[in-house]
């Protein structure tokens, strides 16, 4: 199942896309006006109550006020490890360029924005706002200690995710926050899919700068796949229903080139992800 978080008629609602016609929306009743919503209620999803077309309503952040902080893992596809590691913004860099354990850090829910919006590049703290697509996973049941084999019984489905970010304070800081969760900083959507629409062991993910391919990888190539993301995640920690893991993104990033691209007032990202969806925003 495909779901949209959206706001019609002046109210934030979760609606189902018609499988026969994207464009044919189907609302779920109001108290479901959260994927949160949606998802804490598990196989008990109602039907959907009333039907509009998609040119009525204006899409928001499939999960616009995340009840945490979104998870992510760094360096997680081999290539974008070795620009990483090679540009000189990773203050942690080795000599080994591919992680021997899964790198985590995270962003506030407070930087997510909707697709299409515009996002500030912030020019008085940063100039070197870059560019990172990623598919993104929703959780979908609580759990710790998440063995890797029961993982993906705790997995919902998935969005796209821009892991927006500020190498300068990146760099400078010698730690990922403050440069990964500035505000706008993490575009999100347009749709939230369930599980079953996704075979991780062949999705394509794709990243355009203004039309031009910059990223292209193959969730195949993950280095900590999904599963194992979620056992080390969980383990101590207890993973709660909503909370979403950014799995990484792949080479191609403003800094992997020489000299690097940051984005420009402007400048349009766009994120394609199979049977996922297509991220759209542009910087100001
Ligand atoms: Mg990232």
């Amino acid at each position: 199942m495909r779901f949209l978080t959206v706001r019609y008629e002046g109210q934030q609602r979760v609606a189902i896309e018609a499988e026969s016609d994207p464009h044919q929306l189907g609302f779920l009743p109001p108290a479901f006006s959260s994927l949160l919503d949606v998802i804490d209620a598990g196989d008990e999803v109602p039907a959907p109550v009333e039907w509009a077309v998609f040119d009525d309503v204006q899409l928001l952040a499939p999960i616009p006020c995340p009840r945490r902080n979104i998870l992510c893992v760094g360096m997680n596809y081999c290539e974008h490890s070795i620009e990483f590691s090679q540009s000189g913004f990773d203050t942690s860099a080795t000599t080994t360029s591919q992680p021997e354990f899964p790198i985590i850090f995270s962003k506030f829910g407070s930087s997510v924005v909707g697709p299409g919006e515009t996002i500030d590049l912030l020019p008085h703290v940063t100039s070197q706002v870059d560019y990172e697509a990623e598919l993104a996973v929703l959780i979908g049941k609580q759990g710790r200690d998440i063995p890797v084999d029961k993982a993906m019984d705790f997995v919902w489905g998935y969005t796209v995710i821009n892991d927006v970010t500020a190498r300068d304070r990146q760099k400078r800081h010698r730690q990922w926050l403050l440069g990964k969760t500035l505000d706008g900083f993490c575009p999100m959507g347009p749709r939230a899919v369930t599980r079953d629409e996704v075979d991780l062991s062949d999705t394509r993910l794709t990243c355009y700068v203004n039309d031009e391919l910059r990223q292209e990888a193959n969730t195949r190539e993950l280095i900590f796949s999904v599963p194992e993301i979620i056992s080390v995640i969980s383990e101590g920690f207890t993973l709660q229903p909503g909370d979403l893991i950014a799995t990484g993104t792949p080479a191609g990033v403003g800094i992997g080139y020489d000299p690097p691209r940051f984005l420009k007032p402007g400048d349009c990202v766009r994120i394609e992800i199979s049977n996922v969806g297509t991220l759209e925003n542009t910087f100001k």
